[in-house]
């Protein structure tokens, strides 16, 4: 778990900014939910058979005797959420919501065990059109950020139904191999063999090259479906490989899963993932309603930000008020509270300092102006203005201050 510095915060906002106005675009509204739900809400919609649930989640029990965990993603909590206002019933929803999720994993580069994901969530639509629009609002955020080097890939999963049929013919294919299956393999096949497909032991993912493809056990509308995205992709230009291993270690997961990996942050590559999970909302309870949505580690998608320079740099203090009497100060906070209205970022000075030491602090704080009042100032109604880029100092009348000040920020902006 880490701390975010301030230094940090500026990447952190300008995606966070970026995002909730390319989410905008696309008509998504916010949505802010608890970080903590019952943990069984968890168990039933990511699946008791999967790492998350099995071995990394925070749970506890409360005061009530009440099974809890931290939240470990954010889809189950926003179906919760809505079927609890009645937010599904006949309607269409697009959702985004951001915020910490947290993982008892391994810590590594880019895999923590409280992280950050923007996403978005959407019901109501069965279309391919709309598993195509949730992944072009990824595209555009990448555009608007100026990120190059991701790429798309695909799957489908097809139907509850034409998933039985694939996971009974992996089952035949990997017991034809039990020889050379490890024991977390083994685990999998019992429990989720669909996971295998993900197996990072080298073993593994060579026996998967011979593995049967799901596309040879899709149902015809399912089949159409994942055509009908790879077309609307192609129209948009929007280029993508198609991955037969790409399943995701969820189990909500129906048709259409996705993930943007990147080569650029060595094993931890997927900076986002989602997909089309029409089963969940009436698993959870509701009456069924088709759904879809993906999330951005954020953490990761910072790191590719900064690897690519995107990150805009630290925004400058415009002035640093250098008050060096009591007098001073009362004039002082008048102008500071002056040139805050109109728009500038003011530090003032707090305390007594020499002059040398306010001076100091201006330029640690990376002002561009510092403006002076000291005892000549307040017997002559000027200010002293000294820019601390060069060092050149002049005096302006008290009057002209603001229109002074406007002229040197609005040059130097
Ligand atoms: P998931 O909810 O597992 O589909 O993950 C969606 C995205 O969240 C991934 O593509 C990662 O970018 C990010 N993510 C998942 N787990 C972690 C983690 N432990 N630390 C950092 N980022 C993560």
């Amino acid at each position: 778990m880490n701390d975010q510095l301030p230094e940090d915060l500026i990447c952190w906002q300008q995606l966070e900014r970026t995002a909730s106005d390319v989410f905008r675009l696309f008509g998504y509204q916010e949505i802010r939910l608890p970080v903590v739900e019952k943990t069984e809400l968890f168990a039933r919609s990511i699946g008791q058979a999967t790492d998350i649930v099995e071995k990394e989640m925070y749970t506890f029990q409360d005061r009530n005797g009440d099974q809890l965990s931290l939240r470990p993603e954010a889809t189950a909590g926003v179906v919760r959420a809505m079927l609890q206002h009645g937010l599904l019933h006949n309607a269409i929803q697009r959702v985004w919501y951001t915020g910490p999720m947290f993982r008892h994993e391994r810590p590594q580069k880019g895999r923590y065990r409280q992280f950050h994901q923007i996403g978005v969530e959407a019901y109501g639509m069965a279309e391919a059109d709309l598993d195509v629009e949730i992944i072009s609002l990824t595209w555009q955020l990448w555009k608007q950020l100026g990120l190059t080097e991701t790429t798309l890939e695909l799957n489908t999963l097809g139907t509850a139904n034409s998933r039985q049929q694939y996971r009974a013919a992996l089952v035949d294919y990997y017991q034809s191999h039990k020889e050379s299956l490890d024991a977390d393999t083994l685990h999998r096949l019992e429990k989720n063999p669909l996971r295998i497909l993900d197996s990072k032991n080298d073993a593994i993912i060579e026996l998967n090259r011979n593995a049967p493809d799901i596309l040879d056990y899709l149902d015809d509308e399912s089949r159409e479906h994942f055509q009908r995205v790879q077309q609307l992709l192609d129209k948009l230009g929007i280029s993508y490989v198609r991955n037969p291993k790409l399943v995701r270690g969820l189990d909500y997961y129906s048709r259409t899963v996705f993930e943007w990996t990147t080569d650029k942050l060595g094993a931890q590559s997927a900076i986002c993932g989602g997909g089309r999970y029409d089963n969940l909302v009436e698993k959870l309870g509701g009456k069924p309603v088709p759904a879809a949505g993906f999330a951005i580690g954020m953490e990761r998608l910072i790191e590719l930000m900064k690897i690519e320079q995107l990150c805009q740099p630290v925004k400058r203090q415009d002035v640093y008020l250098v008050q060096t009497s009591a007098t001073a100060l009362e004039l002082g906070s008048t102008l500071a509270m002056e040139l805050r209205d109109a728009g500038f970022s003011v530090t003032a000075n707090v305390g007594d300092a020499s002059f040398k030491s306010q001076l100091k602090k201006a330029n640690r704080c990376n002002a561009r102006l510092a403006l002076i009042i000291g005892d000549d100032e307040l017997q002559t109604s000027t200010i002293s203005v000294k820019k601390l880029d060069d060092g050149e100092q002049f005096s302006v009348s008290r009057d002209n201050l603001l229109a002074e000040a406007s002229k040197y920020l609005a040059i130097t902006e």
